[in-house]
């Protein structure tokens, strides 16, 4: 509330992103055009990112992508939602519908990251003061990270847990992921790879899940990271889904 008491605070942040804005036509429409040029012709990105409205994880940012480079969906913990049939509008389906039936794309990450306040309403109830009408029940979303934290030893510190809950809401949104058909059906057919990534911004790393049930590790600079779901793993997680039957419903 008191950032927009005064005109001056708010246009000062306004102002910023309109210089920005400069600098980034200075770099692509007056000094070189090829990029700009190139994606007229349309976005081939090879990578979609499901991340968290988080503003301190901008997947664009932290990772250094280009324009045309990253197809992203963001929303509140960085959530995929389960296959639904119910008729209502889902803004995170449409866009994974999208990015992976018309783009193309060959690699989903679902990009998770350290004190999400998201997980933290999920995990906690721990609404920060305020009543959410929407918020609440969206988190509900990664309910089944609640009651694996229930059942861990509390004696570990709130924080590790929180960190950890953090890890697996990323498992979590990858097992949805994965269990939408036309996600299912390119990850058999060994055109889609999904993957789990948890940016730790307290110790500035990132790391990737090896599987569809983790363990994290650091990325390094280099390497190319494995799936979580995908080739071996992706064939065994197809498997499951199929063997529980009731995440083949149509999904959109
Ligand atoms: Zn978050």
């Amino acid at each position: 509330m008191a950032r927009f008491d005064t005109a001056a605070g708010a246009g000062g942040a306004l102002r910023r992103l309109v210089e920005g804005f400069d600098r980034f036509r200075g770099v692509h429409f007056e000094n070189d055009h090829a990029l700009y040029d190139s994606l007229l012709e349309g976005q081939r990105p090879e990578v979609m990112v499901i991340a968290c409205s988080d503003s301190r994880t901008d997947p664009a940012i932290i990772c250094g992508a280009q324009p045309g480079d990253l197809f992203v969906v963001r929303n509140v913990a960085a959530l995929v939602p389960p296959p639904t049939t119910d008729g209502a509008p889902h803004g995170t389906a449409a866009a994974i519908e999208f990015g992976v039936k018309a783009l193309g794309v060959r690699e989903v990450v679902v990009l998770g990251h350290s004190f999400c306040a998201g997980v933290r309403c999920m995990l906690d109830h721990d609404h920060g003061g305020h009543r959410f009408d929407y918020v609440s029940d969206w988190v509900e979303i990664a309910q089944e990270v609640r009651r694996e934290m229930d059942g861990l030893v509390t004696e570990a510190e709130r924080s590790l847990i929180a960190r950890r809950a953090e890890q697996a809401s990323v498992l979590t949104s990858l097992r949805h992921l994965a269990a939408y058909p036309f996600v299912a059906e390119r990850v058999a057919a060994g055109t889609l790879a999904l993957h789990g990534w948890y940016f730790h911004f307290g110790w500035g790393v990132l790391q990737a899940s090896e599987g569809p049930d983790g363990p994290f590790r650091q990325l390094d600079p280099g390497e190319t990271p494995r799936p979580a779901i995908g080739g071996e793993a992706g064939s065994a997680l197809l498997r499951s889904v199929r063997s529980s039957g009731a995440a083949w419903r149509d999904g959109g």
